[in-house]
């Protein structure tokens, strides 16, 4: 199901709650009038509404505008994508939503710390491999690094261990729930993403409204 209308304001009774009191309690809204083609309407509100800086009445809007009600930056792109929710809440917490929408994109961006970790991870052991022969043949087979670890240990120069030891520190800081900062473990992104939640805090990384 898709929205037509978003109504922002203070009240409960909106659709996006801005609980900030410089904003009236129905403050204006949004109307989708074609595909990427939305018109936000000021409701008589006190301290106006704004786009790109000029108050406004009536006017389009588009996800790269700036927003503003009140003195309030609002977020242009996180109010639109509202009308491709599959979610029908009826209320939403613009704050709440804000923090949520971070959270999504910082558990999403692990995929690549992820991956990154793993093809550094093997670019180093490829390149210790060539002073230890018998260890490269072995190593396109092993489909953990983290097993592959101990393996190639024994071969491995002490630059390459230093190396290996600063990416696995880099790695513990940055492979962290985005809700409660514990480190994942060497578990892959893939599973990560197919359960969506964090084992420690049980934080639902992927939740929509
Ligand atoms: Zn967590």
């Amino acid at each position: 199901m898709s929205r037509e209308v978003i109504k922002l304001g203070r009240s409960s009774e909106n659709t996006l709650v801005v609980s900030y009191p410089k904003i009236s309690s129905k403050h204006c809204q949004i109307r989708k009038v074609g595909e990427g083609e939305f018109i936000v309407e000021d409701l008589g509100s006190t301290n106006g509404t704004f786009v790109n800086g000029r108050r406004i009445k009536q006017t389009k809007i588009k996800p790269d505008d700036e927003l503003k009600l009140a003195d309030m930056v609002m977020d242009a792109k996180l109010v639109l994508s509202l009308f491709d929710l599959k979610s029908d809440a009826e209320k939403i917490d613009y704050a709440g939503l804000a923090k949520q929408t971070a959270i999504k994109a910082d558990f999403l961006n692990l995929k690549k710390v992820y991956e990154k970790y793993v093809s550094d991870k093997k670019m180093l052991m490829m390149g210790s491999s060539l002073t230890s022969t018998g260890l490269r043949a072995g190593l396109s087979m092993i489909p953990y690094v983290g097993t592959a670890l101990g393996i190639v240990a024994t071969g491995m120069t002490g630059t390459v261990q230093a190396k290996m030891y600063e990416l696995d520190e880099k790695f513990k800081m940055e492979y962290i729930c985005p809700v409660c900062f514990r480190f994942l473990g060497n578990e892959p992104f893939d599973n990560l993403n197919k359960r969506g939640t964090c084992i420690y805090c049980k934080s639902n990384w992927k939740k929509d409204f």
